[in-house]
């Protein structure tokens, strides 16, 4: 099984900005427990700091399970979170970790995939604050704060959206590189005519 790589994470400066809000926090911290029926129901407007990690297996993410292929029980995701106060507002740093299969888009078999997501959530108190709240950073998202924010359901989004669009297995170690590998490549000489021009 081959591994897609993706990493668009580690800023270790960051994570030691983290540490340091989360230990400033005014509010006690207050594990949270990284199970589904925890996760599906977190209280954002709670004067409190939470701080959880934990393994989520791929069958508690129904939308992810659907696009993934046959899995091991391996499959799924590690996931750290810490959540701290800024000017009053709630704020969340989010880790996902791990892996599942998706099916190759040439040859239907399974291509293991290997995700490393990072985002920050940053809690306001309206749809309309958070539709305006300038967002700096792809890895910075606006969220509206309640007693019962949909935690799972926010990592599930983030691992779909890390999902490529049509995943395919490097040509050579497709099981169809004999057949349609050839033809997706552009002719060599059809390009150097093209350079030419
Ligand atoms: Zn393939």
């Amino acid at each position: 099984m081959n591994l897609v790589m993706f990493d668009n994470v580690s800023c270790l400066n960051e994570l030691q900005n983290v540490d340091r809000m989360t230990q400033n926090s005014p509010y006690p911290i207050q594990s949270l427990e990284i199970n589904p029926s925890f996760l599906l129901r977190v209280d954002m407007l709670a004067p409190v700091a939470y701080q959880g990690e934990g393994f989520i297996p791929l069958v508690d993410f129904p939308r992810l399970s659907t696009e993934s292929t046959p899995v091991g029980s391996r499959d799924g995701f590690d996931c750290q979170i810490r959540s701290w106060h800024h000017d009053d507002r709630p704020l969340m740093d989010v880790r996902i970790r791990g892996r599942m299969a998706v099916a190759c888009q040439r040859c239907l078999d399974p291509l293991g995939l290997e995700l490393e997501i990072h985002k920050t959530y940053v809690f306001l108190k309206t749809d309309d604050e958070a539709d305006q709240f300038p967002m700096d950073r792809d890895d910075k998202e606006a969220m509206v704060a309640s007693t019962h924010f949909n935690l799972l359901e926010a990592i599930e989004d983030e691992i779909l959206l890390a999902l490529p669009h049509a995943p395919k297995h490097p040509v050579g170690l497709c099981q169809l590189r004999e057949m349609e590998a050839d033809l997706e490549q552009p002719n060599p000489f059809k390009v150097l005519k093209n350079l030419k021009k």
